[in-house]
């Protein structure tokens, strides 16, 4: 529930409407509009027409399991796709709702703002539905998010891989532990190629000792909202697992297809 609905609301020339009542309007469905194409639905909590949650159930298709990326509906998913196989990640398995473009894009950059915030437990929703299986097979134990340099986060006031990371441990009943620290700032990744990307990714993230002892050992899924060349999830999954975590799974939203 949004904080906001939790506050009593002043209604003019009224005294302050009880919490409890508050609360009970929050459980009633209004109508608004699709957060994709803007057609009417009449429960705006649902944030998506029936049209446009289909086309993303339809994005989710087969994908290789090592790296998220589509493959055709026979390819063994196992063991990479034509892409991955022979690259070296940092993480044993990643999975995303669907590759990075239409709605899973527009989405994704709505995310990115801390208006888009209450997107997340949405797009969690369907990627915890499209790709149960998947999520099921990690046998997951905790929910560790990407984190964002402190500075960066302070700018933004917001860090969408936490949000999302927030939604997947609560749909999952599993603990969110902020296991990572971003003690390096780095610049815009999506400037620079795969090389170069990984390079400037070494030494980014270290563990925060004291949250690590509930997760030692034990299987996580790794959130962030996309994966590009996987640089950023791989550099986070290599310090989790110098600590004593994992196996990981890196979970995202978009997989971002032609950069590897
Ligand atoms: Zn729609
Ligand atoms: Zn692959």
């Amino acid at each position: 529930m949004d904080d906001r609905t939790r506050l009593p609301i002043n209604l003019p020339g009224s005294r302050i409407v009880p919490r409890r009542l508050t609360e009970a309007v929050g459980d009633l469905a209004f109508p608004g509009d699709c957060l994709i194409c803007d057609s009417w639905i009449e429960d705006a909590r649902a944030g998506l027409c029936l049209d446009c949650r289909d086309e993303l159930f339809d994005a989710a298709g087969p994908a290789c399991q090592r790296c998220a990326l589509p493959v055709g509906p026979f390819a063994d998913r196992a063991s990479g796709c034509g892409d991955c196989s022979g690259r070296r990640y940092g993480f044993d398995a990643a999975v995303a709702i669907g590759p990075y473009e239409g709605p899973i894009r527009h989405l994704c950059l709505r995310l990115k703002s801390v208006r888009g915030a209450w997107l997340a437990p949405r797009l969690i929703d369907v990627l915890a539905e499209a790709r149960a299986e998947e999520l099921a097979n990690a046998e997951a134990r905790a929910v560790v998010p990407v984190p964002l340099h402190p500075w960066r986060r302070l700018r933004r006031r917001y860090n969408q891989s936490e949000a999302l990371a927030q939604a997947l441990a609560h749909r999952l009943g599993l603990p969110m532990v902020r296991a990572l620290r971003r003690v390096r700032p780095t610049s815009a990744l999506w400037r620079v190629g795969r090389v170069e990307r990984h390079r400037q990714m070494q030494g980014v993230f270290q563990t925060n000792q004291k949250s690590l002892e509930a997760i030692l050992g034990v299987p996580v899924l790794l959130v962030d909202d996309i994966l590009t060349t996987g640089a950023t999830c791989s550099a986070a999954s290599r310090a989790l697992k110098r600590a004593g975590v994992g196996p990981v799974m890196a979970v995202v939203i978009g997989r971002v297809e032609g950069k590897g």
